[in-house]
């Protein structure tokens, strides 16, 4: 008999979950340092009571760094079982999350499936699925109607969710003040602002952000806190909308933590590289080593179809500078809604970032296959070298398409092979050039 609410007031308790020990085992740390982290909020396990076949991860930037794929149905893309093969493929490629942003039709069912079938972590943003839930224009829903939408999901067994909770109507005379090139572009950011504009209210996520704790700590769902202001262009990057909301982000995870309601906070967004490390600092000072989720942070705006690339570049910084949680980016971001290619090259990118980030961070065992991969090219054991891979169906592929004379190189440098060569002169043998 569970005799808790979560996973974070276990942890206070001194109690070790099923879900720290599953975490320990794969992050190679003792189940006590897990649950100490968990405990000071530096570690989320985002696992709702109802999600029954989780596998559960921690998320913290002292962990290997997760990364998170956007998938739902849409109105292009209707199709339930077919969604779910992606989400399922997204999963086998090393996804460790999943958000739901279905923006079409009943999104009960798929949500449903998600949490009954997907072993990765669930997440959801209510605010998107509020205005496709009730069927009704944005201005015409109330406080309540966002409230209960979070309570849906959270019994539909939905492990984290991400509210913008950040933005007051304060933040509206920023924006009008600060003059930003690209005003808010969160989509559940730009979603609340408009209906402060249109209501005259108050942010209904901010309100009533204890009623909001009650219902999280209930299903043990992780708050993601949303960055309505995170910076769409380099222009915008650390400006005082961003940092004014981050602020306000730290004392709300500070009202989490005084529920046991474990919280994320989410971070940029597009950003000069000069400016990402200082921002993780920054993030972790104010929000007392929370962990934190970025999208991005994209290093350049200039390279629209290559966003993948701009994003693993920041995501990689971040995640060495104390970010744990990446959000995909894909080569179709700002231009259309990704296809199967765009999802594969947009979680190859990040698992990249996430990874190179993991051997600078020292993680235990993160060089492990760098090692054996180091092994597998000095000894030309090609079937190693995929064992290896980040996306061994490519690498296989291209050699194969291009086949050298001999196994013993590639068609790179063919007879030049400096492995070749070394190999042999370190054995005394005779090297054959031409
Ligand atoms: S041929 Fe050149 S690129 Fe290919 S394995 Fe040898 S040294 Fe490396």
């Amino acid at each position: 008999m569970r005799n808790y609410t979560t996973q974070m007031e276990a942890a206070r308790k001194g109690i070790i979950t099923p879900e720290m020990k599953a975490v320990a085992a794969k992050e190679y740390r003792t189940e006590e340092e897990i649950r100490e982290l968990v405990a000071k909020g530096q570690v989320v396990i985002c696992a709702n009571k109802l999600h029954t076949c989780i596998d559960p991860n921690g998320v913290g930037s002292m962990l290997r760094t997760k990364i998170n794929v956007n998938l739902g149905v849409s109105r292009d893309c209707k199709d339930y079982d077919i969604e779910m093969q992606k989400v399922m493929a997204a999963v086998n490629m090393g996804a460790e999350a999943i958000m739901d942003l279905s923006s079409h039709g009943n999104t009960q069912p798929f949500r449903r499936k998600l949490t009954s079938e997907c072993p990765a972590m669930i997440g959801t943003v209510p605010v998107y699925d509020s205005v496709i839930h009730y069927q009704r224009d944005l201005a015409t829903l109330t406080a309540k109607d966002f409230i209960d939408v979070i309570r849906l999901h959270a019994e539909d067994g939905v492990d984290f969710v991400t509210l913008h909770c950040g933005i007051t109507r304060k933040t509206i005379e920023q924006i009008k003040k600060h003059k930003r090139k690209m005003n808010i572009v969160s989509r559940g950011g730009s979603l609340v602002f408009a209906w402060m504009s249109m209501t005259g209210e108050e942010n209904p996520f901010y309100e009533y952000f204890d009623e909001i704790l009650e219902i999280c700590r209930e299903y043990d769902v992780t708050i993601s806190l949303g960055d309505a202001c995170r910076p769409g262009c380099l222009a915008d990057g650390s400006d005082v909308c961003q940092i004014e909301e981050l602020v306000r982000l730290g004392e709300l995870t500070k009202r989490a933590w005084e529920k046991d309601v474990q919280v994320m906070v989410e971070g940029p967004g597009h950003m000069p590289m000069d400016q990402i490390a200082a921002n993780m600092k920054i993030q972790q000072t104010i929000c007392m080593g929370a962990p934190f989720y970025v999208l991005g942070p994209i290093v350049t705006d200039i390279a629209p179809g290559y966003d993948h690339i701009t994003a693993a570049i920041g995501g990689a910084i971040a995640a060495a500078s104390g970010a744990a949680f990446l959000c995909y980016v894909t080569p179709a971001e700002h231009l259309a809604l990704p296809n199967v290619d765009d999802v594969k090259q947009g979680i190859i990118a990040s698992r990249i970032a996430a990874h190179a980030a993991d051997i600078a961070k020292k993680v235990p065992h993160a060089r492990d296959l760098d090692d054996a991969m180091g092994d597998a090219r000095r000894t030309f054991d090609w079937e190693k070298q995929w064992e290896c891979s980040i996306d061994p169906e490519t690498a296989k592929q291209i050699r194969n398409d291009r086949a050298p004379e001999h196994e013993d190189s590639c068609s790179m440098c063919g007879k030049f092979c400096a492995v070749r060569s070394m190999n042999k002169a370190l054995n005394g043998e005779y090297i054959d050039i031409l």
